[in-house]
């Protein structure tokens, strides 16, 4: 259980993100629903969560504004006292071919998916050092590990938080805070529902255990990591992807 720890998710409007937001504060944690444009599903997710007879509150903030950013840790600890857990799963994709991708499509993704990990991080770690705890679970992807054509922007910016991950396991370790990172493979939610049928097919034949993942599936290991049990694995990165990776 994560009985009245204060955790934020960012991107948790909807996908993998909403579902982590539901699971952890099943297990009772209080839960920061962060969103940038979707306050009406965040806000959906937060409804849900105290249905259940949980804690949540949403709050809108582009992770990849510094300012913003600081502005969301200071609101969260003015408010709650503290932060336990960060999830930093907000992302997106702009694909395409590199001989097409514009600097704009580069920068963009990058900007999110990489420079708001590096910020949430810097700033949730400031107090998580100060009180000695904390964990810190971050969302890359199979395709930060293999590459993928298309999406040399997604995979450079995937790949970037697994070196992020590990340096910050090593920086804040002696402070008791753990970081790890988990590597999706195929999931079913609105990042993946516009792919090509083709392209779905072709991808579900390369998983061994022959489904497509479920936000589910994402969810139950980072409430795990987030717990008192995974109080020693620190600058991991979890496969989570059917068998798909074998790396
Ligand atoms: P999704 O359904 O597209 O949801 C993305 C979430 O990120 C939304 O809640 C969105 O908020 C939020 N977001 C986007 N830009 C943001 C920003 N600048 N600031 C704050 N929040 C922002 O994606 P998903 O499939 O659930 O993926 C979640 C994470 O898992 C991503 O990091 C993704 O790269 C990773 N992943 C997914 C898969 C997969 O197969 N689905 C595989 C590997 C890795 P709004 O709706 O409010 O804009």
């Amino acid at each position: 259980m994560l009985e009245g720890k204060i955790a934020l998710v960012t991107g948790a409007s909807r996908g993998i993100g909403k579902q982590i937001a539901i699971t952890l504060a099943a297990k009772n944690a209080v839960v920061i629903v962060n969103y940038h444009g979707n306050k009406e599903k965040a806000d959906d997710v937060v409804e849900e969560i105290k249905a259940a007879k949980g804690k949540a509150e949403s709050y809108g903030c582009d992770v990849a504004d510094d300012t913003a950013v600081k502005e969301m840790f200071q609101y969260i600890v003015k408010t709650y006292g503290t932060i336990d857990i960060l999830v930093n799963n907000a992302g997106i994709t702009c694909d395409g071919l590199m001989m097409k991708m514009t600097e704009k499509d580069f920068n963009t993704v990058i900007d999110t998916n990489l420079k708001g990990t590096f910020l949430c991080i810097k700033y949730a770690s400031r107090f998580m050092l100060k009180q000695r705890r904390g964990s810190i679970i971050n969302m890359s992807s199979i395709v930060g590990v293999t590459g993928n054509a298309g999406q040399m922007n997604y995979a450079a910016s995937k790949a970037g938080i697994i070196g992020m991950t590990k340096s910050a396991a090593k920086e804040l370790g002696s402070r008791g805070i753990t970081v790890n990172a988990i590597a999706p493979g195929f999931i079913d939610t609105e990042m993946t529902e516009d792919l090509k049928e083709d392209l779905k097919e072709k991808m579900l034949q390369q998983i061994p255990l022959g489904r497509v993942g479920k936000t589910e599936d994402i969810a139950s290991a980072v409430a795990f990591l987030a717990s008192e049990e995974a109080s020693y694995i620190s600058g991991q990165v979890l496969g989570i992807d059917g068998g798909m990776g074998c790396y």
